[in-house]
């Protein structure tokens, strides 16, 4: 069983590290921005919704966040663990994370740590639709307001690892890996 929370603001390489994780512990990743991304291409009237309000930066509502995350981890395949990429976000989704999973919780929360201008050059980098200068601001805005205190949490529930996320793609996964295996 290999339950797996990934945090670390945008551009801190999760999208890379969490490739590499599902491979190596052989569970799936369950990405929220994946899923509201293929919400939004089925082009729903909830999906446009959540372009809207993905395209400037802001946060989807906790309980859309929540019912999805629900549905996700009721799957046949996170039954055995999972890795959670992009959630929680938010104080609530973070205490909903918890109701829906206890008594038993999450094994480890891994924090990979950048500096914003290191996260800011990345995201103008790989150039997604909503990586305009104006959305990464506030993404990093709201990163260090709303998910920044959930370290505070996960470190008191003593499941939190702190990776530095600078180096190649490689250094980082034998760290991160390695942190896992030390905490779990
Ligand atoms: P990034 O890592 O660049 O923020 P994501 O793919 O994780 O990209 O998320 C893209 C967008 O989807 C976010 O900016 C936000 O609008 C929305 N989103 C994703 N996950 C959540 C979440 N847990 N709670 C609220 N909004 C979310």
């Amino acid at each position: 069983m290999t339950r797996l929370v990934m945090l670390g603001k945008q551009g801190a390489g999760k999208g890379t590290q969490c490739a590499l994780l599902v491979k190596h512990y052989g569970i799936p990743h369950i990405s929220t921005g994946e899923m509201l991304r293929a919400t939004v291409s089925e082009g729903t009237e909830l999906g446009l919704q959540a372009k809207a309000i993905m395209d400037v930066g802001e946060l989807v509502s906790d309980d859309l966040i929540l019912g999805i995350v629900r549905e996700r981890l009721a799957q046949p395949d996170a039954q055995l663990g999972f890795l959670l990429d992009g959630f929680p976000r938010t104080d609530a989704q973070a205490q909903g994370l918890m109701a829906m999973l206890a008594p038993s919780g999450i094994d480890v929360a891994i924090d990979i740590e950048v500096p914003d201008n290191v996260a800011t050059e990345r995201m103008l980098a790989r150039g997604r639709a909503d990586d305009t200068p104006e959305a990464i601001q506030r993404r990093l805005e709201l990163y260090q307001a709303e998910t920044e205190p959930l370290l505070e949490f996960f470190s008191s529930q003593g499941v939190l690892v702190s990776v530095d996320g600078l180096g190649t793609e490689r250094d980082v996964q034998d760290r991160v890996i390695d942190a896992i295996e030390r905490n779990r």
